[in-house]
């Protein structure tokens, strides 16, 4: 793990997301450091699930940072009042102690909290043992790859977490498969515009592209919801009524879907051939 200068840190009762799923007994209570990430997220839910006490501080002003601000919003809501979960968000850790087998966490302008471990499910690093004396080019402690996956020397592949491009499992899969063509003679470059993310919490969460703030700053845009899921049958179903549905869309783009969709739908029902022209108002 990398070194986030908090005091206290290397105390064995804080846990990482190497050593936490070797532990022995589920800790009555836990903290989650930087918890607000996809990873702390995750490791929260379970560990509330199999009983702990969970508690979340996070740096920034609200959990899951790179996802849409509603997302992180709804996330929130959802594993504070239905999880059970507690979440500080803007707040630093300051330093930890250990104090009769408990930990003592002092935070900037909040009471200490007294947990039984910690999680730092920040600061991945890569384990960079393997590779000897070779002089790769790195970026930020990663060894710096191409979009053909090639590292600075000629013929070696640098796939996955190891270049810290995109730390997802399925995105690690398509960099080794197009490393793998490319070691074997191909030229194939990857593409990570439409790379999907998922975070496994109650409720789940699933986005690919941009958020609406990015999408914002780049696109005349339109937001389109399907709120809350308890109009949805298979959601109904499985008693999962909680959520929603975005489509974020480039206006342009989907005025011309639009138009597209409403000629066919008027040359189908009048059996003639017709045109629209499709304009929208601010919603899809
Ligand atoms: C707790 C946790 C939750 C996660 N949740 C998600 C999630 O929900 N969704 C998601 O998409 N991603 C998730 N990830 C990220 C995902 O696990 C990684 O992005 C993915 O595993 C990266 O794959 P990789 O092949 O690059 O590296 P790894 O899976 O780390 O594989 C590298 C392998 O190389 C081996 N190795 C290292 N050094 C040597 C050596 N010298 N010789 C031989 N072998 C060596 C290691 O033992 C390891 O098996 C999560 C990660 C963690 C830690």
């Amino acid at each position: 793990m990398a070194n986030i200068g908090i005091k206290g840190i290397e105390n064995p009762l804080v846990l990482t997301s190497d050593n936490i799923f070797n532990i022995k007994e589920i800790p009555k209570t836990l903290l989650i450091i930087g918890g607000g990430g996809v990873i702390g997220v995750e490791l929260a839910s379970a560990f509330k699930s199999f009983g702990s006490e969970v508690i979340i501080v996070e740096l920034m002003d609200r959990i899951v940072p790179n996802m849409d601000r509603e997302i992180s919003e709804f996330l929130k809501e959802s594993l504070e009042e239905k999880g059970g979960i507690k979440i500080i968000t803007s707040t630093k850790i300051e330093e930890i102690k250990e104090e009769n087998n408990k930990l003592t966490v002092s935070i900037d302008g909040q009471d200490n909290l007294i947990v039984d471990k910690a999680l730092l499910s920040i600061g991945r690093a890569p384990d960079l043992r393997a590779i000897g004396e070779i002089d790769f080019e790195m970026v930020n402690g990663r060894i710096k790859v191409d979009e053909y996956m090639e590292t600075s020397q000629n013929g070696i592949y640098a796939p996955g977490d190891i270049n810290g491009i995109k730390m997802l499992a399925h995105a690690a899969s398509k960099m080794g498969e197009i490393a793998a063509k490319n070691a074997l003679g191909h030229r194939e470059k990857i593409n990570f515009n439409n790379i999907p993310h998922a975070i496994y919490t109650m409720p789940e969460v699933g986005t690919v592209g941009l958020t609406e703030e990015k999408a914002r700053e780049k696109y005349d845009i339109l937001v389109g919801k399907f709120p809350p899921f308890v109009g949805n049958g298979r959601a109904l179903a499985s008693g999962q009524t909680r959520g929603f549905v975005k489509v974020i869309a480039d206006k342009k783009i989907w005025r011309n879907i639009r138009s597209s969709y409403n000629r066919y739908w008027c040359c189908r029902t009048s059996k003639r051939s017709c045109s629209s022209n499709g304009n929208g108002n601010n919603h899809i």
